[in-house]
């Protein structure tokens, strides 16, 4: 059955490298079949941000960019430079909202700064591209996928993101296609 779902509305949130939102924007909506807007922005909710852990409430978040759809069926990536959290998890890398159909990821640990490494914006833009397919594949209900080398593949560790292609496997793309 076809996810009537029309397009991708993706949102800096905060002070985020707008290049990089740009140019992701530019790749995914091929991905997905979907027309892809960009926003101009959104300030992060002081709400959302935990003082003590000094990360913003990955929840929270997904439900502040609900509030951007022009409609139900559009699909809204919002992308941060802040870290991100889970009650139950120490940080997050990305997460979606399959009910409000929206997904965060954040850039915060995939930088090379983080691990006190040179800056390699090649090497942080892919990284980020393969977090926003794999959220965005979870609003197209593809549950995430075993194959290590497959883009959906679940990974919140840089060496298994890295490892991972950009490219949905087989299984995924069969399943695509039949949400699609
Ligand atoms: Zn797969």
């Amino acid at each position: 059955m076809a996810l009537m779902k029309s397009k991708i509305v993706v949102v800096p949130l905060g002070e985020v490298d707008f290049m990089m939102v740009n140019r992701l924007a530019t790749n995914v909506g091929p991905i997905f079949g979907r027309s892809v807007d960009i926003l101009k922005g959104m300030k992060l909710p002081d709400e959302g941000l935990n003082v003590i852990r000094n990360q913003y409430y990955a929840s929270n978040l997904l439900a502040k960019l609900e509030r951007v759809k022009a409609n139900h069926k559009e699909i809204v990536l919002g992308v941060c430079e802040e870290d991100l959290y889970l009650p139950d998890e120490p940080y997050i890398i990305g997460h979606s909202d399959t009910v409000c159909a929206t997904a965060v990821v954040s850039l915060f640990r995939i930088r090379q700064e983080f691990y006190g490494l040179p800056e390699d914006e090649s090497k942080v833009y892919t990284r980020l591209f393969k977090q926003a397919v794999h959220q965005l594949a979870h609003l197209f209900d593809l549950t995430s996928c075993r194959n290590p080398r497959c883009v959906n593949y679940f990974s919140q560790n840089m060496i298994d993101i890295d490892n991972k292609g950009e490219r949905f496997c087989d299984i995924c793309k069969r399943g695509l296609a039949e949400k699609r």
